[in-house]
């Protein structure tokens, strides 16, 4: 019995674990596997396949009931999530996987292989000194124990393989990179690009740095991605691998070193403290079909769940050194975290340019960077406001306001949509 025990451990240990396959557990699973290490990447949802797993990714607007729409009773029963028609399968039902709130929260989840990564906007710009020394230079929270210097060579590397389009734009609080040529501005961008330069010396409008392939370099060919097309249905999944997530990228490249399990259905409950060592030592799953309770061990083990869930793990991991969660001798997991925050928006048809439209054409947009409190403290809160002026592909995609075909032969004029982010980085996990 024993020695059955000992080979069924055996089977279940690995040199590394990673709970979550999204954008940040798919890095780990690269850089892991790259270096040898056997690793095990554990995933709640379900396997997206790259291409395979996207139904979506070639319909036309016509394909689909309310022509992208989500009526407000299927809204709800998705938890108001952001979703639409057709990216609705990358949901989750909110009767499914019910959550306490007591104020309004949407919640996006990303509950399958890849996560977040298909969903996300692909902004990716670098932190600067201006942040990493904001708290010791304003006097708040905790100093960061890094600064800019420590971490420039990591986002090189990460941008190199995973491909960010930009300019280099020369300010010191938002560090250039290592940039693929930039998507245009739309005619509004570059008419309030201008407009900015001849009235302020303080701020701009750039092209938003992020994450589409807008010139494929070997790294890229090599991981099977190409051009991006400029389709704008990126969260539908992107047969081209024309914008970066993880089924396109990090995942596939970790399974070619033939180091990689991945294991999707697998819900992470909590992780082992092994109390003699005074370490972690595996982590127990409940299969989301069988509903087994199941042990895998490793000697590394990277929680990469997303903010909310990575909290919750930690917090379910309850042991004699650790009875109020793992890591939480301060009290502090599960509170002051938040995720993305977005959606304040407005839109408008712009004068002068009634006659344009840019639909089809634009997947980044234009960002105005911090212009506040960078120098000075210009207001009574610390932090940043960054703009970022984005185009709405899916309300412009000819067609589906009309509901009929004929429509996408006359698509409507320029409007441009306006997208607030409060950016509460120094407590964000995204
Ligand atoms: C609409 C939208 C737009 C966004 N735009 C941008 C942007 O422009 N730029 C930017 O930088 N960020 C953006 N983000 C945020 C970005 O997507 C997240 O910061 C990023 O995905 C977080 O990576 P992650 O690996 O921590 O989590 P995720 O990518 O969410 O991956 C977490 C994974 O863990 C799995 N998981 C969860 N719990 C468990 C468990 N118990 N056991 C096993 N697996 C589990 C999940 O199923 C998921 O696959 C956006 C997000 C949204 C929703």
């Amino acid at each position: 019995m024993a020695n059955l025990n000992i080979n069924a451990k055996k089977k279940n240990t690995y040199d590394a674990i990673v709970i979550g396959s999204g954008i940040s557990g798919g890095w780990a699973a690269k850089e892991l596997c790259e270096n040898g290490l056997k690793t095990l990447v554990l995933e709640r949802g379900r396997e997206v396949k790259h291409i395979e797993d996207y139904p979506t990714a070639t319909k036309h607007p016509w394909e689909f009931e309310h022509r992208g729409q989500v009526p407000l009773a299927v809204r709800e029963a998705y938890g108001r999530s952001f979703l639409r028609e057709e990216t609705l399968h990358w949901a989750i039902k909110a009767d499914e996987q019910p959550f306490v709130q007591e104020k309004p929260f949407t919640w996006t989840r990303g509950y399958h292989v890849g996560g977040k990564s298909l969903l996300w906007a692909r902004q990716t710009q670098r932190w600067s000194d201006f942040d990493f020394e904001g708290p010791a230079r304003d006097g708040y929270a905790i100093d960061w124990p890094i600064r800019y210097a420590d971490i420039a060579p990591w986002y090189s590397h990460v941008e190199k393989f995973a491909g960010i389009s930009g300019n280099k734009d020369g300010l010191p609080h938002l560090p250039d990179g290592e940039f693929l040529p930039p998507i245009e501005l739309n005619c509004v961008e570059q008419h309030l690009q201008g407009v900015l330069a001849k009235n302020y010396t303080d701020r701009q409008l750039i092209q938003g740095r992020c994450a589409h392939i807008t010139s494929p370099q070997p790294i890229h060919l090599q991981q099977g991605r190409g051009k991006c097309q400029h389709r704008n249905l990126c969260n539908r999944g992107c047969p081209f691998g024309g914008y970066f997530s993880a089924n396109a990228s990090t995942l596939p490249w970790a399974a070619k070193t033939g180091k990689m399990t991945l294991r999707p259905d697998s819900v992470v409950h909590s992780i082992i403290y092994d109390e003699k060592k005074g370490k972690a030592s595996g982590v127990r799953i409940v299969d989301a079909h069988s509903k087994e309770m199941i042990e895998y061990y490793a000697k590394v083990i990277f929680v990469n769940a997303g903010a909310v869930n990575s909290n919750m793990i930690l917090l379910n991991s309850i042991s004699e050194r650790f009875p109020t969660g793992l890591g939480n001798d301060n009290g502090l997991l599960g509170k002051y975290f938040t995720c993305h925050n977005y959606r304040g928006k407005a839109n408008a048809q712009v004068e002068g340019f009634l006659d344009k439209t840019t639909s089809g054409k634009n997947p980044s947009n234009g960002y105005i960077p911090r212009f506040r409190n960078v120098l000075k403290q210009d207001t009574d809160f610390y932090g940043v406001l960054h703009r970022d002026w984005s185009w709405p592909w899916h309300e412009h995609q000819p067609g589906w306001h009309r509901g009929r075909p004929e429509a996408a032969i006359d698509p409507s004029p320029t409007r441009q949509l306006e997208c607030e982010r409060l950016d509460a980085r120094r407590v964000c996990a995204h």
